[in-house]
C-alpha cells in the first residue's frame, strides 16, 4: 500500500531576469539569490512551480525554505505530475541501471540511488547484501519519505530491512535533525558482512561512516589490488582498512593502516581474520597521518604502495587555500616515503576541488620532494555514484596513479 500525503497547495517560484539559464539546462537547483517572488504558501517540501522572470515555466522542484539551495528540481517536464507513481518510475530506473551495471559476481553491496544524478535530488539509498540504508538529505525527500520507503520495499528484491542513516550535516542546512532508526521490516544487526571481489567485508550500517562503507571506492580497490602482488604498502587514512584488504588478498607482502579512529582500525582488524590473512602481514597505527609520515620519514621508512584517501578537506570554497597546503603537505611526504619505482594512489572526495587543481597540487608535490613521477591512470568512483551530465557536482571523488622514477 503506498501512502499519499496530504495535498499540497499549488505554490510557485518566480526567478529573477536572466537567471533560468541553470534550470534551463537541467541543472536542478535554484539557489535563494537567483528567486525573485513566491506565490502562495509552500512548506518545506512542497512541491512548486519554478518559472522565468517572464512567466515561462521550467521545472517542478522541492521547495527547502531554510536552505540556500532554495528549490531542487524533480522534473523538466510540465506533463510529468510528481505524485507516487514519479518515484516509483525514478527508484526502477536507477535500481535497472545498477542490474546492469553491477554484476552479482563482483559484489552484493551498491548504491542503488546517487541523488540528483539519479534525478532523485537528496536522496541516497545504498545496499549491503539483504539490507537497505538510506539518507534523506533535502526536504523533498523527506516530505515523500514514506513514498520512497513503500516503493523500495516493493522494488528491492530479498530485502530484510530499510534503516535510516540521515544523521548528516547537510540536513541542518535544510531546516532538518538528524534520523536514524529502522524504517520498514526487520532490524539490521550491528554489522552486515558483504562480499567484494572476493574480499569480505563488515560494514557498521548504524554507526559507520556515510552509510558504513566507503563503496565509491570499489574499483579502485581493484586497482590498488592489481599493482599489489610482493609490495611493501602504507594505507592512509584506512578507515575499516578497504584497501588494505584488498591488496593483502593479490599478495601484498605487508600493509599498515593508519587511522585516527580506534574503532575503525578494530574492524581493519576484525577484516584481516575474515579473509584468512596472517596478522602479521599487517601493522595498524591510530594517530594522525601528517605527525606519523612525519616520523616514518625521520625513521627512514619506505613504501612500495601509497594509499592516500583523506576525509574532505574542502567543506566550502573559502577552505580552497587551507584544504591545498593540506594535500600538498600528504602528498609530499608520500612522494619522499616511496622506495624508487613505487606507486602512489591519492585521492581527494572533496568536490570543490577540481580535477586540474588536484593534478598541480600532486606535482607540486611531487617537484618539492624532488621526485619525478608519471601519472599512470586517473581514478574515479565507481559506477554505481554515476554523474548526471547536467549535475558536474556529482563527481567528487578523483584519484591519481602515480609511479615514481627508479632513480
Ligand atoms: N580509505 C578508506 C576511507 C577513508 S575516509 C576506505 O577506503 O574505506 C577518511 C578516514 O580518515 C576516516 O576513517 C577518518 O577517521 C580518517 N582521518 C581523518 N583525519 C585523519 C587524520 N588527520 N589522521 C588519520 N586519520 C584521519
Amino acid at each position: 500500500m503506498i501512502n499519499i500525503p496530504e495535498t499540497f497547495q499549488p505554490a510557485s517560484i518566480t526567478l529573477k531576469p536572466k537567471r533560468e539559464k541553470s534550470l534551463r539546462n537541467r541543472h536542478p537547483w535554484v539557489f535563494s539569490g537567483a528567486i525573485a517572488r513566491v506565490d502562495g504558501q509552500p512548506r518545506p517540501g512542497d512541491t512548486v512551480d519554478v518559472l522565468a522572470a517572464d512567466g515561462r515555466w521550467l521545472a517542478w522542484g522541492a521547495y527547502s525554505p531554510h536552505s540556500q539551495i532554495r528549490v531542487r528540481a524533480w522534473s523538466f517536464d510540465q506533463a510529468e505530475a510528481i505524485d507516487p507513481v514519479f518515484f516509483e518510475r525514478r527508484l526502477q530506473q536507477a535500481l535497472d541501471l545498477r542490474q546492469r551495471i553491477i554484476s552479482s559476481a563482483v559484489t552484493n553491496a551498491c548504491r542503488l540511488v546517487a541523488g540528483e544524478s539519479d534525478g532523485l535530488p537528496g536522496l541516497i539509498v545504498d545496499r549491503y547484501d539483504r539490507w537497505v540504508v538510506c539518507q534523506f538529505l533535502s526536504a523533498g525527500t523527506e516530505r515523500w519519505k514514506s513514498i520512497i520507503v513503500d516503493y523500495l520495499n516493493d522494488l528491492v528484491s530479498n530485502r530484510l530491512g530499510i534503516y535510516e542513516r540521515s544523521d548528516v550535516d547537510v540536513r541542518k542546512k535544510e531546516g532538518l535533525t538528524p534520523a536514524t532508526g529502522p524504517l520498514s521490516g526487520a532490524e539490521p544487526p550491528d554489522q552486515v558482512d558483504i562480499q567484494e571481489n572476493g574480499c569480505r567485508y563488515r560494514v557498521d550500517i548504524k554507526g559507520g561512516h556515510k552509510t558504513g562503507f566507503y563503496l565509491d571506492q570499489r574499483d579502485n580497490r581493484a586497482c590498488v589490488a592489481a599493482y599489489a602482488k610482493g609490495a611493501d604498502m602504507l594505507n592512509a587514512f584506512a578507515y575499516t582498512g578497504g584497501f588494505a584488504v584488498a591488496a593483502l588478498k593479490a599478495g601484498a607482502a605487508h600493509v599498515v593502516n593508519i587511522d585516527s579512529s580506534a574503532s575503525a582500525l578494530d574492524l581493519a582488524r576484525t577484516h584481516v581474520a575474515l579473509n584468512d590473512l596472517d596478522i602479521a602481514r599487517v601493522d595498524h597505527e591510530t594517530g594522525d597521518v601528517f605527525s606519523l609520515l612525519r616520523r616514518y620519514r625521520s625513521d627512514a621508512r619506505s613504501f612500495d604502495i601509497i594509499v592516500l584517501d583523506p576525509p574532505k578537506f574542502v567543506h566550502a570554497k573559502g577552505d580552497l587555500i587551507r584544504a591545498s597546503r593540506g594535500y600538498k603537505d600528504i602528498n609530499r611526504l608520500a612522494f619522499e616515503l616511496l622506495r624508487p619505482g613505487g606507486t602512489l594512489f591519492t585521492f581527494s572526495c572533496s568536490g570543490l576541488m577540481g580535477r586540474d587543481l588536484f593534478q598541480k597540487i600532486v606535482a607540486d608535490a611531487a617537484l618539492d620532494a624532488g621526485r619525478h613521477a608519471v601519472i599512470l591512470q586517473w581514478l574515479n568512483q565507481s559506477p554505481d555514484h554515476p554523474t548526471a551530465l547536467n549535475f558536474p557536482e556529482g563527481s567528487y571523488l578523483k584519484g591519481l596513479v602515480c609511479r615514481v622514477n627508479e632513480s
